[in-house]
């Protein structure tokens, strides 16, 4: 469809009008300004960061009564395809954190990093020092392919993991953006000279054309055993078939994603459907027919509902898999029967499969830091400087050392009991499986805590669940600030969704395993009836459940009025 056929919002005007993504950034970098402008932070996001201010301040007061006002800075995320980083890369990162950031690093749902505090000024030596450690910003966020997630674990007796994390790069070479600005603005340009938009010379832009995606897009990889990425979640998930130790192919899943925006009924979370198989080599070709068809035909005008998983509800499955072949050039199979089976956190020693262990460290909501008797960033910083392990980031928030010789488990574990690193046993599944996204202070669209709330409400759990005799019961909790979903939220057991202030809608019937949307049990839950309101709950499902079933298989089972009628 041609520009004048369609209504554009004004963020495609913006995103059109803005030479590949520089807009004002390089003129507004030059100021002594603390925040970027509307439009240059819209366009920022693309360079993988937001602009933010610490909620916590703006609530604070001056001497002579008046409010401090916002307390600018940026977030700052790294893209990380599989999660993969080595000791440097890590160090460096939580060198970074401690010069320009706020002390502390977070590990995403997305197997990133993400910096906050860094102040405006710093943007450029923040970026620059990612760039110098051979990891990149770019893309990290923006109406592009973000991060590319894949299962971290680093098994290494079959080629299978091996295989997803080389696929992981290869979607992510493929599909990043081909504009010179993010070169130009952070790692070339101090004086604006190059980012001179009256010198401007446009790259050719493949995929994304002049206006980017419609909206973000996000890929992700998975095996059928082990779904730790949320392949359903995703707007392209790909699970692969294996078949005698080797991978076959891959089912291709569209439409999946979790935000919405409360004030807009149009906007539901909602989980991927499986659209074909493709061999490994048709991989690339089929993802770019997907992505392309989301290009030209995803909503521009309304942002709201411009997510793929809209445009597969408004076309219905088959016309869109009909576009897709149009765009691939032949036709798609049905998807293989294969199917997620299982989940799993890669948390403890393992043996990898080469003489070699592997570690898996729960780290609560993914952040870094170092506070009382926990010192995290201390303990990781011991480790990944004595022994110098590749790492990988989890979709969970955690982190696995890699390539570990047994001779030194001993010492490893020394070094995390001496900075009160808790190992695999001594922590509750439910703490294992939790997750958080930041909420405040940082979050500009919280509206509720969230990773500051996690660790209560799981001690909480943890107390009812082993009251229930089910202490070693593996259970999802996601907690996020606001609806838009960024701790997925729709498919665990537990999800707590921020509504009101200290107010969350409880969603129940998802799964570890995410392969299931929740229903909404009670909405605006003060957050200290929280867990009383799902105590009474895990008390029937211990004395009704079937073999084998989980808490949330239990309920979605039981349906909603059932369990209301089971405890009233
Ligand atoms: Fe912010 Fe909402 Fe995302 Fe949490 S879910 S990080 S509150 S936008």
């Amino acid at each position: 469809m041609s520009t004048a056929e369609v209504k554009l919002s004004k963020l495609e005007h913006l995103k059109e009008g803005s030479h590949q993504l520089r807009g004002t950034i390089p003129e507004e970098l030059l100021n002594d300004k603390p925040e970027f402008s509307g439009d240059a932070g819209q366009l920022l996001k693309h360079h993988g960061s937001y602009m933010q201010d610490d909620r916590d301040v703006r609530k604070e007061k001056n001497e002579d009564g008046t409010k401090k006002g916002k307390a600018y800075s940026c977030m700052v995320r790294t893209r990380i395809p599989g999660g993969r980083v080595t000791a440097e890369q890590f160090l460096a990162e939580l060198d970074l954190c401690d010069k320009l950031g706020n002390g502390s690093v977070r590990i995403t749902t997305r197997q990133g990093f993400q910096l906050h505090g860094v102040l405006k000024s710093n943007l450029r030596e923040t970026i620059r020092a990612i760039n110098d450690s051979m990891l990149t910003t770019f893309a990290a966020c923006g109406d592009v392919n973000r991060n590319v997630m894949c299962c971290p674990a680093p098994y290494k007796n079959n080629p299978v993991h091996d295989e997803m994390q080389a696929l992981s790069q290869e979607l992510a070479d493929h599909f990043k953006p081909k504009t010179t600005g993010y070169f130009d603005i952070w790692l070339s340009d101090e004086d604006g000279e190059k980012t001179n938009v009256a010198d401007f010379n446009p790259v050719e832009e493949p995929i994304y054309g002049e206006r980017y995606l419609p909206r973000k897009f996000k890929m992700a990889i998975a095996e059928p055993s082990d779904n730790c990425i949320d392949v359903y979640t995703q707007d392209l998930g790909l699970l692969a078939v294996v078949e005698d130790g080797k991978i076959t192919g891959y089912n291709l899943l569209v439409g999946g994603g979790m935000g919405t925006t409360p004030s807009a009924a149009k906007t539901y979370p909602r989980i991927a459907d499986k659209l074909t198989f493709v061999t490994p080599d048709q991989v690339i070709a089929v993802a770019e027919a997907i992505v392309k068809v989301q290009r030209d035909h995803g909503n521009r005008e309304d942002r709201k509902i411009a997510r793929l998983k809209y445009l597969i509800e408004s076309w219905g499955l088959p016309k869109f898999k009909q576009k897709v072949e149009e765009y691939f050039g032949q036709a798609l199979p049905e998807p293989h029967a294969t199917d997620v089976t299982g989940v799993e956190d890669h948390i403890g020693w393992y043996e990898q499969g080469d003489g070699k262990l592997f570690l898996g460290i729960n780290i609560e909501s993914g952040r870094i830091k170092d506070d009382g008797d926990l010192r995290i960033k201390l303990g990781l910083r011991a480790i990944l400087s004595k022994f110098g392990m590749e790492t990988r980031l989890t979709a969970l928030q955690s982190v696995i050392l890699c390539d570990i010789d047994p001779a030194d488990k001993e010492q490893i574990n020394g070094l995390l009991a001496e900075h009160g690193i808790k190992n695999a046993d001594e922590l509750s599944l439910a703490r294992r499986y939790a997750v958080a996204c930041p909420a405040f202070p940082t979050c500009g669209l919280s509206i509720t805590e969230s990773e500051r709330i996690l660790p209560d409400v799981i001690d909480q759990l943890d107390v009812e669940m082993a009251k229930h005799g089910l202490a070693s019961q593996k259970i999802a909790v996601h907690i996020t600030g606001c609806p838009n979903g960024c701790g997925r939220p729709y498919t665990p057991d537990i999800g707590l969704v921020g509504k009101a202030v200290g107010k969350y809608t409880l969603f129940l019937g998802g799964n570890p395993e995410g392969t299931r949307l929740c229903f909404i049990y009670k909405d605006m839950v003060p957050l200290d009836e929280i867990v009383p309101t799902v105590s009474p709950l895990l008390g029937v499902y211990k004395s009704e459940r079937n073999d084998g079933e989980s808490f949330g298989d239990y309920c979605a089972r039981i349906g909603k009025e059932g369990l209301e009628a089971k405890i009233a």
